[in-house]
């Protein structure tokens, strides 16, 4: 059922065994994992079924820092985020759990192996296509079989060919709104904001969430369980805006909530260009998705882990694409040239006249760094909430570990002996403005970690200290590993609801 928060009059009291927080990839997941569950369940959703200026604006914030619209990359009504999602799915690797020592702050109190079976389940949920697992993501001999191409032959073992698996892209909303409306046990309540977490005086168990309407009336709801699920930023401001009993705001007794935000910097235009003897020495596999047996793959390269060990070197996700000429009607807004790109192209065409010129370009893995962090600003919403401030700038050390990824990517190419590279990426003593772009990908605000003082969340999502409250979404991701993280975020989800079904809510309060 739905019931437009808008409706309740102000001043009602409502209880719930599990109530879930916001309506986006993960709130919806774990409400359909619950719906015949012996509990009643609410879902609260800032929004409606579209999007409306008002609610939207109550995304908007402050940046320092890289200049970074926090309302552009986030959407704020039923569904979330995935209402302009691209699509673009793989799972976390068994390196990026690990504690690396050459990357500060690293290490998950999970392994790939804990995940494995929910990155399968999740395929499912984000309709990757049929009697596929986590495995399809690394098999390159089982996509050459189905027709992708074989895989580049370099003759070192730096860099491997992996791949993403897309979904449609599928808009959450849409494709599980009729299911969750159904379900019995489950009321979703529209243009319903959250603007508080209480806790009781000992700030051990939340007792209610306070909700507010744009129209200024309010309601509270009770729950026995709750599940904060507001996406990367949002996660954390709220817990810094649940500050009535706790001034620091709600479990961040370790001043962490909000620290340690990442995101995946894309360089725009091209990192290096490759000058091939031979078109068809790089597969159409790799050049775009392609669609095979009802699945949309395509073929990248990634650094190997045993390469990453070696050299003590963070992740990174390379596509490749034969360059097409600068202005061409039709070129995807992350394969268009940089200025440099262009003098380079035009360079590499004179020298080999019968070359043929690829473009490389990249998302690269974030180091955790505490100084990056979302805050709250003075400046406030419609509701009245402090808004969102958000510090981030990639450092230096993300720098200078991306060039050196891109010289190594130009040795294998040279080991290979086929293809000449031009690095656009280089070394240099600070990042250029035009050589920051991003991912929409919001990592790191509520960390988890098994001690207290290291993270917000345990190994369960639960917020240290606070018996019943969990957290999902990428804000709990300790490193945020060099792809897409939505998978990650629908496959912890689905552990979460695992973990919450085992709970016995008898006798709680
Ligand atoms: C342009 C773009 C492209 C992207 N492409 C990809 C991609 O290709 N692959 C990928 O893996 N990821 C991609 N992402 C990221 C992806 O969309 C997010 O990772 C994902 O949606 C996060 O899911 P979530 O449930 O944690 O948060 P969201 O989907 O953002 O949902 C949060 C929900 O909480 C609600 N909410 C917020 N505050 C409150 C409140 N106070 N009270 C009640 N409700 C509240 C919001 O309205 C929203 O519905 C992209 C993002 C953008 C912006």
């Amino acid at each position: 059922m739905f019931v437009d928060g808008r409706q309740v009059p102000s001043g009602t009291v409502l209880e719930t065994d599990i109530a879930i927080i916001g309506a986006g990839a993960a709130g919806i997941t774990l409400a359909r994992e619950l719906i015949g569950d012996s509990r009643r369940v609410m879902l609260i959703e800032s929004g409606g079924f579209d999007l409306d200026t008002d609610t939207q604006a109550l995304y908007e914030g402050e940046s320092q820092g890289v200049d970074y619209a926090l309302d552009a990359a986030r959407l704020r009504y039923f569904g979330g985020s995935t209402n302009h999602w691209g699509g673009f799915c793989r799972p976390l690797a068994e390196i990026d759990f690990e504690t690396r020592d050459w990357v500060p702050h690293s290490g998950w109190p999970l392994s790939r192996a804990d995940l494995d079976p929910y990155y399968t389940r999740a395929q499912a949920v984000c309709q990757l296509g049929r009697d596929l697992t986590a495995a399809d993501f690394d098999d390159t001999a089982a996509w050459a079989k189905r027709g992708l191409g074989a895989p580049l032959p370099f003759a070192d073992d730096a860099f491997v060919t992996r791949f993403f698996i897309y979904s449609a892209p599928l808009r959450f909303g849409e494709a599980y709104r009729d299911e969750v409306g159904r379900a019995p046990n489950i009321v979703t309540y529209l243009n319903s904001n959250v603007l508080e977490i209480v806790p009781d005086a000992m700030a051990r168990q939340v007792e209610l969430l306070r909700i507010g309407t744009l129209g200024g009336h309010t309601f509270d709801i009770r729950p026995k369980i709750c599940v904060l699920a507001c996406g990367g930023i949002e996660n954390a401001r709220l817990l810094l805006l649940s500050s009535s009993v706790q001034p620091a705001g709600l479990g961040n007794g370790n001043d962490l909530v909000g620290r340690f935000f990442m995101e995946h910097v894309h360089v725009p235009g091209q990192i290096a260009l490759i000058a091939m003897d031979d078109k068809a020495a790089i597969p159409a596999g790799y050049n775009e998705p392609k669609e095979i047996n009802g699945a949309l793959v395509r073929a990248i390269l990634m650094p190997s882990d045993a390469y990453l060990r070696r050299e003590k070197r963070l992740g990174l996700n390379i596509a490749i694409y034969p360059m097409r000429a600068p202005g061409a009607e039709g070129t995807p807004e992350a394969e268009r040239p940089s200025e440099a790109g262009i003098a380079q192209l035009l360079q590499l065409q004179s020298a080999g006249a019968s070359a043929t010129i690829f473009g490389a370009s990249c998302a690269a893995e974030p180091i955790p760094t505490p100084g990056n962090r979302v805050l709250l600003a003075a400046s406030r919403d419609a509701l009245g909430q402090n808004r969102a401030k958000l510090v981030w700038r990639p450092t230096i050390e993300e720098h200078r570990d991306l060039a050196r990824n891109v010289d190594a990517l130009g040795q294998s190419f040279g080991r290979w002996g086929r293809g000449l590279v031009k690095a656009l990426f280089t070394e240099k003593p600070a990042w250029g403005e035009d050589e920051i772009g991003w991912g929409n990908h919001h990592v790191g605000t509520t960390r988890m970690a098994i001690d207290p003082k290291q993270g917000v969340v345990d190994a369960d999502a639960r917020v240290h200290g606070l018996g019943n409250l969990y957290v999902a979404g990428s804000s709990v991701f300790p490193t945020g590993g060099p792809v897409n993280p939505t998978l990650t975020i629908v496959a912890l989800t689905l552990r979460l609801a695992d973990h919450i079904k085992s709970i016995n809510l008898t006798g709680r309060v």
